[in-house]
């Protein structure tokens, strides 16, 4: 593993420079996690974040991508990075009683983004603090991660354009990993997730008279069998994939062929080469099941979340702020890519950068799964990625 810059005055999770920040973080995250606001309403949000880094004497930037935050820190001429968190929250109802439980029914922070924007924040007023590092820091807070894909809206709408970065980073708690223990790897790290919607349109009969009628009940059992050899007969065994067919629904009376039958579901890769393959296939199959059935076929293909790439040289860096953050073995560079996805690639696909994950520990709600109705962001977390962004701002601005 390469080492951190060896003149880095390393911050420490435990050090006294962080530790009086601590409270108002957490108050900040439960207030957060208290009302929750989902893709695109993030207001609240925006503005108690965008107040915050006035407060502190940042240049705010507001309205990219909606409800998206930039707060930027600039000291003369040097490197320009990004740190980004996202803001929003899980339409699902809370299953914990905590005193800072959602208040907003049918709305949860169940992903753990209230402890990402505050974790974000505090790096923030201690970057501001500090008096060491040159350059430009881009704190960006995006809307809509989950389902919306804010973070290419934010690329679209220019943020590289209007606050061009070397290199960009972003981070995800972890539910299962220890607290004080951390993950980077160099490559793919997320998967991409399409969806697919295919419509079998025969011709309804009566049940004992099949040959009278065309069924797409037995097509599309055909067509959900045919469509697992794209993975197992078509895909190399070593690319990771997932095509799953997650919604079946045909008919209304047991005595009634019925004239349609409905079928989607999703398609994972870790390989955009891959990927594309896999919606060329899902389409072929379909067509061609439809058409040995004598079906019409109506068919739609959503290419949603593309796969989030990892630079291999800014990966590096990031395991290396890790592993000065956390200590010697704590930072892992073999934690396995997921076939979930996030919307972080497409910042990734802009501009170099690294994704990366801190334990939220291995109990209770803190170890129950992301979008878990019974899942938290782990308080405990916060002093560890604090220090964490703060290290890696400044390793990553004394770069190159
Ligand atoms: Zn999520
Ligand atoms: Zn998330």
């Amino acid at each position: 593993m390469r080492p951190l810059r060896s003149d880095l005055v390393i911050l420490s999770p435990h050090a006294p420079e962080l530790a009086p920040l601590i409270p108002e973080l957490e108050a900040f995250r439960r207030d957060l996690h208290a009302h929750p606001e989902t893709a695109y309403q993030e207001q609240r949000t925006a503005g108690r974040v965008a107040e915050r880094l006035a407060a502190w004497g940042l240049e705010v930037h507001r309205g990219l991508a909606g409800t998206g935050v930039v707060g930027v820190l600039r000291r003369g001429a040097g490197r320009r990075i990004g740190l980004r968190a996202d803001l929003d929250a899980l339409a699902m109802a809370e299953a914990n009683d905590l005193p800072h439980r959602s208040r907003h029914p049918g709305r949860m922070h169940a992903c753990g983004h209230d402890g990402h924007t505050a974790m974000l924040l505090g790096a923030a007023r201690l970057l501001a603090a500090r008096p060491e590092w040159r350059g430009t820091l881009y704190f960006v807070f995006q809307p809509a991660e989950e389902n919306e894909a804010g973070g290419r809206r934010m690329v679209e709408e220019g943020l590289f354009d209007r606050f061009p970065m070397d290199a960009i980073f972003g981070l995800h708690n972890w539910p299962g990993l220890p607290l004080g223990e951390g993950g980077v790897r160099s490559g793919a790290v997320m998967a991409s997730a399409d969806f697919f919607h295919v419509e079998l349109v025969g011709r309804g009969a009566h049940a004992a008279y099949p040959h009278r009628g065309r069924d797409p009940i037995v097509a599309a059992a055909a067509l959900v069998q045919a469509l697992q050899g794209l993975v197992s007969r078509e895909t190399g065994p070593l690319d990771a994939a997932v095509v799953s067919v997650t919604r079946l629904d045909a008919g209304d009376s047991l005595n009634v062929i019925p004239e349609r039958a409905r079928l989607a579901g999703t398609v994972r890769a870790l390989d955009e080469g891959v990927r594309t393959a896999l919606e060329v296939g899902v389409r072929r199959v379909a067509e061609g099941i439809a058409a040995g059935h004598r079906m019409g076929l109506e068919f739609a293909y959503e290419r949603r979340y593309r796969t989030t790439v990892n630079d291999p040289h800014q990966a590096a860096l990031m395991l290396a702020a890790m592993a000065a953050t956390l200590g010697a073995g704590k930072a892992h560079d073999d934690l396995p890519p997921t076939l979930g996805a996030e919307d972080f690639g497409w910042m990734l696909a802009a501009c170099p950068g690294a994704y990366g994950v801190l334990g939220n520990g291995t109990e209770g709600r803190f170890a129950a799964g992301l979008h878990n109705p019974r899942y938290e962001f782990n308080d405990a977390l916060i002093p560890y990625g604090v220090a964490f962004w703060v290290n890696l701002a400044e390793g990553a601005l004394g770069e190159g």
